[in-house]
């Protein structure tokens, strides 16, 4: 299967990521990827850059060489009400918004029940597109209810390429949860998790997991620029801010 998007990948800006959004360009135009989003941590991640990183992604061109660049963050959740780390004056500039709970950050250990509450009351802002490694064990949640959510709010489900190899335990979770994303019609983001640009554009253990769960070309967005304009940029059309923001 051809996918033509990557739609997580970090930057020299992540603080423990290597490559630059130059370098990602060249490496995906090798490799025949049309778009890449550039999604580096939100601030609240140790290391990660200031707001003025986001707001500012206005900056980088639209295309370098053939590659479409999309501005993006993966964004933290940093409270059990589901609330994120960047503010509507970044969201608004940016392409791609993927939110996501990680341990170094401030919310870094619920349960099931609060983690869910947590997801489902992040869905709730109209700025994220994609939820990212949902299958991620250090972090348990009722996936069926959270897929329901996103479906009803526009968002896709990733199935990260990096998790079968640095997410333990994380395989069966993630081939549930494509699952169900079929049994209700819904569709998958793949992103590579790249954190070089070596790894862009990297979607073997994804679609080992799409497969495995039966999941079709159609069910998958990277797959098609119709696919990716309907999902993923189309819908962020309505508040989407081109100009620069003024420090
Ligand atoms: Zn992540
Ligand atoms: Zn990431």
């Amino acid at each position: 299967m051809k996918l033509i998007a990557d739609f997580h990948t970090h930057t020299v800006a992540s603080g423990h990521a290597y490559s630059t959004i130059e370098e990602y360009a060249a490496e995906a135009q090798k490799r025949g990827l049309k778009y890449v989003a550039i999604t580096d941590h939100g601030p609240d991640m140790p290391g990660a850059p200031h707001l003025f990183h986001f707001v500012n992604l206005v900056m980088v061109p639209e295309k370098i060489g053939p590659v479409r660049i999309l501005r993006g963050a993966e964004v933290n959740i940093i409270n059990a009400e589901g609330e994120i780390d960047l503010p509507k004056q970044a969201l608004e500039r940016l392409d791609v918004v993927i939110v996501a709970m990680h341990t170094p950050c401030s919310y870094n250990k619920g349960d099931k029940r609060s983690n869910t509450r947590a997801y489902l009351k992040a869905l709730d802002n109209p700025y994220i597109n994609i939820i990212a490694h949902p299958g991620n064990q250090q972090f348990p949640i009722d996936h069926t209810r959270i897929i329901a959510k996103a479906r009803e709010k526009g968002v896709m489900i990733e199935i990260n390429n990096s998790s079968p190899v640095s997410r333990r335990g994380s395989y069966d979770a993630c081939v549930e949860i494509a699952r169900e994303v079929k049994r209700i019609g819904w569709k998958v983001a793949i992103g590579s998790d790249a954190h070089i640009s070596k790894m862009v554009g990297g979607h073997m253990q994804a679609l080992k997991i799409c497969r495995a769960a039966g999941l079709k070309k159609d069910d998958i967005v990277n797959t098609s620029a119709d696919l990716i304009e309907k999902y993923i940029l189309g819908p962020r059309k309505k508040f989407k801010k081109e100009y620069a923001y003024e420090f």
